[in-house]
């Protein structure tokens, strides 16, 4: 009896991890079937257009000097992201740049076949060097991600500090670096002429964010991106969120508006000497449910902003 227990625990512990593992998208490729994914092509703007697949939405600027392309999903797609923006019947030219938004694997997976069939590959200082050394990326606490070190073709051959601009196809997109959001490296693109603008993983649409505390993000950092985004760019702009459907600045508002109270509930918890477990059982983050379950759930979250506001990274640690 207490035998059969223990396997029906087991079972149910074995069910949450394979869960927990479905659910950790980002860095492993090599465990999915890519073989019924269909790259979904949307016009977003002029010549800009966005592309869902598996992973990070690409954003494409696609015209009579060639193709950039901001993020490039997984190797086993390139072939079909390839085809698919070729079947716009807009150039024959190549996909002259990819510009990566952060380091995980989600996002810059494609980046070796890309490079390999010509592209350069560009990026913020930070996301050369995550890619070069691997490590474990995470929330601190209880969600961790192992990144493999990249192979030296996956590596961004042109980086920069702070911003860089690459002007093709009439427009200068710029890629600007926001410090310590979703990762340490990331940037947000803008496409000024046709405004849009290319959220990275500093804006998702699956619910309560993954901020890789690990690598150098933080809920202040996000915070600080996407006020500054919302302030600053025309009203109307249309926005490509690192994960989801095309959006506006009234999401980016809600998104951040959630980001602000869950961060000053969990603050408030910290000042009443609340520890993490405390947080967890008084479902402080109740009013908040909505937000849960699309890839963190409360518990996680809680975990995140308490580490985010307190300091405390947890390890990216290196592979030997
Ligand atoms: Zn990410």
């Amino acid at each position: 009896m207490k035998k059969s227990k223990h396997a029906v625990l087991s079972l149910q512990l074995a069910i949450i991890l394979g869960i927990a593992l479905l659910v950790c998208w980002g860095l492993r490729a090599q465990d999915k079937d890519f073989s019924k994914v269909e790259i979904k092509v949307t016009k977003v703007s002029g010549n800009i257009y966005m592309l869902e697949g598996e992973g990070g939405n690409i954003a494409a600027s696609v015209g009579e000097d060639g193709i950039v392309i901001v993020d490039d999903q997984y190797a086993p797609l390139a072939d079909k992201i390839q085809a698919a923006l070729k079947n716009l019947k807009i150039t024959d030219k190549p996909v002259r740049f990819v510009i990566n938004t952060h380091y995980h694997g989600d996002h810059t997976g494609g980046n070796v076949p890309f490079a390999s069939s010509g592209s350069t590959l560009i990026a913020q200082d930070n996301v050369r060097k995550r890619l070069e050394s691997g490590g474990i990326a995470g929330n601190g606490s209880s969600l961790t991600m192992e990144a493999k070190p990249a192979p030296k073709g996956a590596l961004p051959v042109i980086t920069f500090e702070h911003d860089v601009t690459v002007h093709l196809n009439g427009e200068d997109i710029r890629a600007l670096h926001f410090p310590a959001g979703h990762t340490d490296g990331d940037a947000i693109i803008f496409f000024p002429k046709n405004n849009v603008v290319h959220m990275g993983d500093d804006f998702v649409r699956y619910g309560f964010p993954f901020i890789d505390v690990s690598g150098g993000g933080s809920v202040q950092g996000m915070i600080a991106a996407m006020d500054r985004v919302s302030t600053q760019l025309p009203p109307d702009v249309k926005v490509i969120p690192g994960h989801g459907a095309l959006s506006n600045l009234d999401d980016v508002r809600e998104f951040t508006k959630m980001l602000k109270e869950t961060s000053a509930a969990v603050q408030k918890a910290i000042n009443g000497h609340k520890t993490v477990e405390q947080m967890k059982q008084e479902k402080i983050l109740a009013p908040w449910a909505k937000w849960s379950g699309g890839f963190l759930d409360a518990d996680k979250f809680i975990e995140t902003l308490y580490n985010s506001l307190t300091g405390n990274k947890g390890e990216f640690l290196k592979h030997n």
